[in-house]
């Protein structure tokens, strides 16, 4: 079968190499989707993470049950989310694995693990139907939260993103407002929007200082920021605002598959409208890894179709 494997930085081949068995406790799926992870391009310019999960968000069908596996059987589709889905077929703990609802197209079903991402952040930080809230970062990340807090009821959600595409992403999921961090004060136009209060609830999805700033400015009094991008620098931080403003800061990265999976079998939400490329695996490094890491204007999430 053909795999992409793991060179170095900005080096990805794909390769023949042999399908993977199934052992105990594990499904054997052939992979229809995997879509591209923001972790996964961190991996390609800055290098592997030690736990690193390297193509994790696949859509596909079971084609073989390991040992002991009871509750999942040969022909069942599947949205799996252990590393190595860049693959014609890969092997998944049952545990990294969650059944499709019926009917969800594949697309759908290949954006349940970001969607689960953001169903966590949002069942760890509490928000109620009702509840202000900020996104800094309309990548994935930031979309996949936009859909979640739709979803939850919140009340008004106010996106920022520096480039045009991914604000009208934004408005498309129904953000209350879109805002270009680089030509406006972001705090100032949320207090403004808040009757000066500032937002419940601000999510900080890119992981670098300005929207670690903007959203700590931007939380209200008693306010809830959480961080789920990736950072790969120090953030210097203000922590007076943080303190006098008694903000509380939560970080958080595990997934919630069930209550994605909940949410996906409801056909008004649509985290799939994300998706704007399917690639073959032989591109996956050009027209994947590349255009993503270059031009943030081209694409949101590109699905790999081995
Ligand atoms: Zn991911």
């Amino acid at each position: 079968m053909k795999a992409a494997v793991y060179y170095g930085i900005r080096d990805v081949r794909v390769e023949e190499m042999q399908e993977p068995k199934p052992g105990h406790g594990e499904i054997k799926v052939k992979v229809k989707y995997c879509g591209i992870c923001g972790s996964d391009l961190h991996e390609y310019t800055h290098g592997l993470f030690p736990m690193s999960y390297f193509g994790h968000e696949v859509a596909g069908e079971i084609v073989e049950v390991g040992t002991g596996v009871e509750d999942l059987n040969v022909g069942e589709r599947v949205s799996a989310f252990s590393k190595g889905g860049y693959a014609e077929y890969m092997v998944a703990s049952v545990d990294q694995t969650i059944r499709a609802p019926d009917d969800v197209s594949w697309e759908k079903l290949a954006v349940l693990e970001p969607l689960a991402v953001a169903a966590n952040a949002v069942a760890r930080g509490g928000i109620k139907a009702g509840d202000t809230a900020l996104i800094a970062g309309a990548g994935p990340v930031g979309l996949m939260l936009l859909v979640s807090l739709k979803k939850i009821g919140a009340k008004s959600v106010y996106v920022t993103d520096p480039t045009e595409l991914r604000r009208k992403k934004a408005e498309e999921l129904g953000a209350t407002r879109v805002f270009n961090p680089l030509d406006r004060k972001i705090p100032a136009e949320i207090r403004e929007m808040t009757g000066g209060d500032g937002v419940d609830y601000a999510f900080e999805a890119v992981g670098v200082e300005g929207s670690m700033k903007d959203c700590l400015a931007s939380a209200r009094r008693g306010g809830i920021v959480v961080v789920q991008g990736i950072f790969t620098e120090r953030v210097p931080m203000h922590m007076l605002g943080f303190v006098s403003k008694e903000i509380t800061m939560m970080g958080t990265t595990s997934l919630n598959p069930k209550l994605a999976r909940e949410w996906i079998a409801d056909p008004t939400t649509k985290p799939e409208l994300i998706v704007t490329s399917i690639i073959s695996l032989d591109d996956i490094q050009r027209r994947g890894f590349e255009v993503l890491t270059s031009d943030k204007n081209k694409d949101i999430k590109i699905l790999v179709a081995p």
